[in-house]
């Protein structure tokens, strides 16, 4: 029996992205998570309801926590509010790991919704700062531990010691 992972589907190779590209990881690696991980792929944007493609959004005056207590807000470039489907897509997020009992996850670096360290900064102009995005932050905040796509190898190491 092998455990859960949610996964981000653009790490599959699903293209999924707002730019309606994937950023798949090498064969070798994804054959090893699956070996290891009964794999959950989900996109968070599109299970909250957004198109592919759609415009690039960032999280204005905070990170993914504030926007899920309506203390900060996701925002295209134009300026529309998005947050209500980021914030829909996390929650259906959530029930996916609950229904499977999904204790891991391993989510695209960097993103609005699924950044488990980093986000940009609401300015859009490529930089980062420190913060999750709206989904990695209602997982961690019920209890899952979020990685991402540089940390696999942490991840994998997680496995050999549940054995
Ligand atoms: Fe990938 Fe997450 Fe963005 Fe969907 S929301 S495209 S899964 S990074």
């Amino acid at each position: 029996h092998k455990p859960p992972l949610l996964i981000s589907a653009c790490l599959l190779g699903q293209p999924v992205r707002y730019d309606g590209q994937s950023k798949s990881q090498d064969a070798a690696c994804l054959t090893q998570l699956a070996a290891h991980y009964q794999l959950l792929p989900v996109c968070p944007e599109c299970a909250g309801g957004l198109p592919v493609p759609r415009p690039a959004a960032e999280i204005i005056h905070g990170d993914g926590r504030q926007v899920l207590l309506g203390q900060a807000r996701v925002v295209t470039a134009s300026g529309e509010d998005v947050s209500q489907p980021f914030k829909a897509g996390a929650e259906l997020t959530l029930q996916l790991a609950k229904q499977y009992g999904c204790q891991l996850a391993l989510l695209k670096a960097n993103s609005p919704s699924c950044g488990n360290r980093d986000i940009y900064d609401g300015s859009f102009s490529q930089q980062l700062q420190h913060g999750q995005g709206v989904t990695a932050a209602l997982l961690q905040q019920h209890g899952l531990q979020v990685f991402n796509e540089n940390e696999i190898d942490q991840l994998l190491a997680l496995v050999t010691d549940m054995r």
